[in-house]
């Protein structure tokens, strides 16, 4: 039984696989090309902080004892989002019951709290060390330090590729495929800002996620532990309203002045931020291979998505999770049937979450300003609590429970067309709630059920 595994990238996804596969007392070993998060100054990743969710909560909770509770420790929770219009007004929109809330979470210190929890379980971890090549002939992985030191992994050996969304161990195990890893980039980009804590406390909501949605385009800003809020705007790469017209500080100020103008207020050193940030692509990578004999994607490496549903990351510690369940349910460790298995839960899956993150970042930049779509996030929110079983919101389904992503998404499917009918319901979104009205949308949903 082959029990050495190495894992290529120690971000969040390796790290927790890491801990998963070390107490499942596998021989595992873990190589980052990065150096060591906890040494050095350098952004463990791309986003400074992130959205966490019942998925990644889960997934650490069985990674180890006490995991998720340090996890929180680090983490602001967000019951909604605090909508900012034009006008400077705010709108709150509750994510789901009063209790429910996802959580703002810094990636460097969750990364951290992952590769010190796996170092301290028995994990060693090389820093500085890419992974830069496969040696077909000899069924050997090629990593190269900076000062050209060259390790090769055992022939036979498992390599497990958490290297994210720019994935070598991607490119190698698609080198002789026919079909090529597809990258889909949309047209725009984003770039983060901060809001330093002392002009952060003009936002007086400290636990939502604040958005600006100005429907081709938005800002968002997530809370941070130190009362600080990184905030990341989002902007097509070209055209009238566009990346490429910022290119002054007299434009960005006009920019911000016009769209943002209370978000412009808490950012004093706009420009100067804005000039050093860098700004970044966007894109989905879709790829059907995933695993051979003795290799396997996971995480971004696998399918990385544009984070407008906040699933990325929990999807990849999803996938952790689910990895160590196949393998503890098998009789005997036989990697490629493991792969295989993995492959088929996961697949459909990831493409179903990816296809949400991009359905969803229509629905922030544009929808959640529209008022129709407010009185259906009403209705929503009313058939949840009156009929639970029936009614659950595609929201709630991805962030506050564990349904498969494909199954969430054939609910949205369903939903969408179920409130096609709702919304004709004469006067429903100017008298919303009524009791008549109520019982004409119920009736709505009763027949959708009985179908
Ligand atoms: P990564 O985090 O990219 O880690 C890969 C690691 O591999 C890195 O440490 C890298 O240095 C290393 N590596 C790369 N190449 C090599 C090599 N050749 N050899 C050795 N090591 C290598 N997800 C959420 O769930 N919620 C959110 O709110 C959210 N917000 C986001 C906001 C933005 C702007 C972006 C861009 C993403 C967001 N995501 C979010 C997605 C999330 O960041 C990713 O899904 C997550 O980081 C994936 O983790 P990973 O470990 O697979 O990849």
């Amino acid at each position: 039984m082959n029990k050495q595994v190495t894992i290529c990238g120690a971000g969040l996804v390796g790290s927790l696989l890491a801990i998963f596969l070390k107490r499942q007392n596998m021989d595992v070993r873990v190589f980052e090309k990065r150096p060591d998060p906890r040494k050095s100054e350098v952004h463990a990743g791309r986003s400074i902080n992130l959205a966490i969710s019942q998925r990644g909560l889960r997934a650490l909770g069985e990674a180890a004892p006490g995991l998720e509770k340090q996890a929180l420790a680090l983490a602001v929770p967000m019951y909604g989002r605090e909508i900012h219009d034009l006008n400077g007004e705010l709108h709150f929109q509750a994510y789901g019951e009063t209790s429910q809330h996802i959580n703002s979470i810094g990636r460097a210190a969750l990364n951290e709290l992952l590769i010190s929890t796996a170092e301290q379980l028995g994990v060693p971890f090389s820093f500085d060390l890419s992974c830069s090549d496969y040696d077909a002939a000899n069924q050997q992985w090629i990593f190269t330090s900076a000062s050209h030191e060259i390790i090769k992994t055992l022939p036979q050996e498992i390599l497990i590729g958490a290297d994210g969304a720019f994935s070598t161990v991607r490119a190698m195990l698609s080198k002789k495929s026919a079909a090529q890893p597809v990258v889909d980039t949309l047209d725009y980009a984003y770039k983060e800002l901060e809001i330093y804590s002392k002009e952060a406390t003009r936002l007086t909501n400290k636990e939502a996620l604040h958005i600006w949605p100005r429907e081709r385009f938005m800002l968002i800003a997530l809370p941070n532990a130190d009362g600080s809020y990184t905030a990341t705007l989002f902007l097509p790469l070209q055209g009238e309203i566009s990346f490429e017209k910022l290119n002054s500080p007299e434009a960005i100020h006009d920019f911000f002045n016009t769209y943002f103008a209370d978000a412009c207020k808490l950012i004093p050193n706009l420009t100067e931020q804005f000039s050093i940030h860098p700004t970044s692509k966007l894109f989905t990578v879709h790829t059907n291979e995933w695993f051979n004999t003795h290799t396997l994607l996971i995480g971004d490496a696998a399918h990385a998505l544009v984070p407008f549903y906040g699933q990325g990351m929990n999807a990849g510690f999803e996938d952790c999770r689910i990895l160590a369940e196949i393998i503890s349910t098998s009789k005997e460790i036989h990697w490629k049937n493991i792969f295989a298995e993995f492959y088929r839960q996961r697949k459909v899956n990831a493409d179903a979450i990816s296809d949400l993150a991009l359905k969803n970042f229509i629905e922030m930049r544009d929808h959640v300003a529209d008022a129709e779509f407010l009185v259906r996030k009403q209705i929503e929110k009313y058939l949840h609590q009156v009929i639970p079983d029936i009614f659950v919101p595609q929201y709630t389904l991805v962030s506050f429970t564990d349904t498969p992503y494909a199954e969430a998404m054939q609910a949205g499917i369903e939903q969408d067309a179920m409130f096609e009918e709702i919304m004709q319901i004469e006067n429903i979104a100017a008298s919303w709630p009524t009791e008549a009205l109520q019982e004409q949308v119920l009736a709505t949903v009763r027949q959708y059920a009985i179908k």
